[in-house]
């Protein structure tokens, strides 16, 4: 779901190995400069992701936002931006809230299958133990009149 971000593997085109410019500063008509805040993030590749980023938060917000995190923690939030700006683009009126309610439908699901398969897991063991029981030559009654009779002593 959420692609790798590779900053400067992605930024130089194939072969040459020179610099492309970035998504971002193509858009806004601007040279990319070598210390380019969003060219990591938004490479000549992924235009997609930029449109949809730009189109949710502005690039005056995604550069806000870049500059308010803390360098190791850059990646994660703009991971985690641009799937929102991707997600919001397929949902334009529920967004994330649409996938996270599908994933919750999901959780209720699977719970549910597992609470079944650990119901019928129970019944299987218990139809064992009276196997067992009846393999070493004891009815039920025999065992509940053994507990009767020790329980009341
Ligand atoms: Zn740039």
């Amino acid at each position: 779901m959420l692609r790798s971000l590779c900053p400067e593997s992605a930024r130089r085109s194939e072969g040459t190995g020179s610099l492309q410019d970035c998504v971002a500063c193509k858009y806004q008509r601007r040279k990319c400069a070598p210390n380019c805040s969003l060219a990591p993030y938004f490479p000549a590749d992924r235009q997609k992701d930029f449109l949809d980023a730009q189109k949710l938060f502005g690039v005056s917000n995604i550069k806000k936002i870049l500059k308010n995190v803390k360098q190791r923690k850059k990646e994660t939030a703009m991971k985690t931006s641009i799937s929102q700006a991707n997600t919001r683009a397929i949902h334009p009126v529920q967004g994330c809230c649409n996938v996270i309610r599908e994933l919750d439908s999901y959780i209720h699901l699977y719970k549910a299958e597992l609470d079944f398969a650990l119901r019928q897991i129970a019944i299987c063991g218990a139809q064992a133990l009276q196997n067992e029981i009846q393999k070493l030559g004891f009815d039920n009654q025999e065992v509940e009149v053994g507990m009767t009779e020790t329980q009341e002593d």
